[in-house]
């Protein structure tokens, strides 16, 4: 499953550490077959917080993990499912099935249906072990889901059951998650969400006085598996939900600061306030007040 992009990383690692890897990953397995989402809670963080470390089988719900790059991907309808009743046309993220070899984890993640509100995080930012200060912890799998975002060669994935890959494809996703709501909060990050911006990736507000001002993502809560993303209005300054194919991405993997932020950052991209606002009319007479 874990591309070979050649370059560095693919130097085996040691015989013993598999070994030690291995057995780990099947202790955990061991547990996670008989309740899966107690048992990644346990491993996760000793299972004292529940919330915040459960990473669950099925993630988001979305079906992001059959890897058009690893051969065995799942069959493509199975992403436009029952409540793509939206009009909906764009196809740019149906990248399954063609020779996308070329495309790095990163690119494919962010190009997934569903998954359009994330930037592409440079790899120079995610190499900076600096950057990445604290996600050990938070994070299962993780020196496996790191390679995995970095596309780093790793020998152990053929070793990997089915079930275990997934397993690691899915702590990847949430360590994607968690260096990108820092990876937003950057310049370079911030220029990327600009791009993103303007091209309405993110939305407009649904309020009608708002004219269809464009949104900015934005979560609840900083605290994973807490509250899903949200769509921050710059002119009405509230938050709505936003289509439905994004209702499952966790609002932590974009955090409660960014917006606010990015409009300090771009203080001529805020909107004044709306002068308007609605009045109930019941055969053109205002309502009075009980
Ligand atoms: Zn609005």
């Amino acid at each position: 499953m874990y591309r070979d992009r050649g370059g560095g990383g693919g130097s085996a690692k040691s015989e013993l550490d598999r070994k030690r890897i291995t057995d780990a990953l099947d202790k955990h397995l061991e547990k996670a077959s008989a309740s899966s989402s107690k048992a990644l809670a346990a491993m996760a963080g000793g299972g004292k917080d529940k919330e915040r470390l459960v990473v669950p089988l099925t993630s988001t719900g979305k079906p992001q993990f059959d890897h058009p790059r690893g051969g065995g991907s799942l069959p493509e309808k199975n992403k436009l499912s029952d409540e793509e009743s939206e009009t909906d046309s764009d196809e740019e993220s149906d990248v399954s099935g063609s020779d996308v070899d070329d495309t790095s984890w990163i690119s494919w993640f962010c190009n997934l249906r569903g998954n359009e509100f994330f930037c592409e995080v440079d790899d120079e930012y995610i190499q900076d072990d600096f950057n990445l200060c604290g996600l050990s912890s938070q994070v299962p799998y993780y020196d496996y889901a790191l390679d995995l975002i970095l596309d780093v060669e790793s020998s152990h994935s053929d070793m990997f059951t089915e079930e275990q890959n997934e397993l690691v494809e899915s702590a990847a996703e949430m360590l994607y998650g968690l260096i990108h709501v820092r990876y937003i909060l950057t310049s370079k990050g911030m220029t990327a969400m600009l791009e993103k911006y303007k091209n309405y990736d993110f939305g407009r507000c649904p309020r009608g006085y708002c004219c269809g001002q464009p949104c900015l993502p934005v979560g609840q809560s900083d605290i994973p598996r807490s509250s899903t993303v949200k769509i921050y209005c710059p002119k009405c300054e509230d938050i709505y939900y936003p289509r439905s194919k994004y209702q499952d991405i966790d609002g932590a993997y974009f955090g409660t600061t960014f917006p606010h932020m990015f409009l300090m950052t771009y203080g001529h991209l805020k909107p004044p306030k709306p002068t308007q606002s609605y009045v109930p009319r019941v055969f053109g007479f205002k309502l009075h007040k009980p």
